[in-house]
């Protein structure tokens, strides 16, 4: 009911009765009148209640005051503006996405890397799920594959400096880097997306992990991830060590692992 006009005025002889006609009119856009007495409060009430009734909004359900949908078609005020809600977590999303779709950027992210785990078959979801040696197995493919590329494209050069650097928690992170005899230093993560890309599954099952957990399983899966991590590293290391990582060393070239 959309409340169009009240009039009345109180009878001062009539133990301040008041009579109003009271108009309202039904979304049909049909008009009703009708006599309202009582004491001035009730009235009062009567007429806030008219003037407070909430509709839900034709787009998203939320309960707006009437002249707002009155003034939008309809719609909430957000709704009216081109709002939407996101088809990930529900809430309220306030622009749309190139394609028209209402997501946020990080629900967006969080479909990516499921999509990108279930696509490698990895379906680990909780941090003791996780498969430690499938994991070291994919790094030091990975990683391998990256110096191999490495040493393809600087066939002649001699090394002289080989670091590997990883991180712990946000992911899977691992920069192999080189620096040749002429002083020329290179971090193989940034020459082309192929390891990036190799390491993608893996990324983005621990970041998927990571999400999924409150604070405090947080700060534990950190200190899990502290404890196996290192030693998983280790072990790649020492195992491309074992194939001077498939490069033209120098004498004496130093190798290092390192955490960034
Ligand atoms: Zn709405
Ligand atoms: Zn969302």
């Amino acid at each position: 009911m959309i409340f169009k006009s009240i009039k009345g005025k109180v009878d001062e002889t009539n133990d301040n009765l008041l009579r109003a006609r009271i108009t309202e009119e039904s979304g049909a856009g049909k008009s009703h009148a009708g006599i309202c007495e009582g004491v001035p409060g009730n009235w009062r009430t009567y007429r806030n209640r008219l003037k407070n009734m909430r509709v839900p909004c034709t787009k998203c359900g939320t309960e707006i005051l009437e002249a707002t949908a009155k003034a939008n078609d309809g719609l909430c005020g957000p709704c009216s503006r081109g709002a939407g809600f996101c088809v990930v977590c529900g809430k309220r999303v306030w622009v749309a996405n190139k394609t028209g779709e209402y997501i946020h950027i990080n629900c967006s992210l969080k479909i990516r890397d499921e999509e990108v785990a279930a696509a490698s078959g990895i379906s680990w979801s909780r941090p003791n799920e996780i498969d430690w040696d499938a994991l070291g197995d994919g790094i030091l493919a990975a990683t391998q594959r990256c110096f191999t590329r490495v040493a393809d494209a600087n066939q002649n050069r001699i090394i002289k400096d080989v670091v590997v650097a990883y991180r712990i928690g946000e992911g899977v992170g691992v920069e192999p880097c080189v620096t040749f005899s002429d002083g020329e230093y290179l971090n193989a993560s940034l020459d082309d997306d192929s390891l990036f890309n190799d390491l993608e599954p893996f990324d983005s099952a621990i970041i998927r992990i990571e999400e999924d957990l409150d604070d405090e399983q947080r700060e534990q899966f950190i200190e899990l991830l502290e404890s196996r991590v290192p030693p998983l590293m280790e072990w790649v290391f020492e195992a491309l060590k074992r194939s001077n990582f498939g490069l033209d060393l120098a004498e004496g070239c130093n190798k290092t692992l390192k955490v960034f």
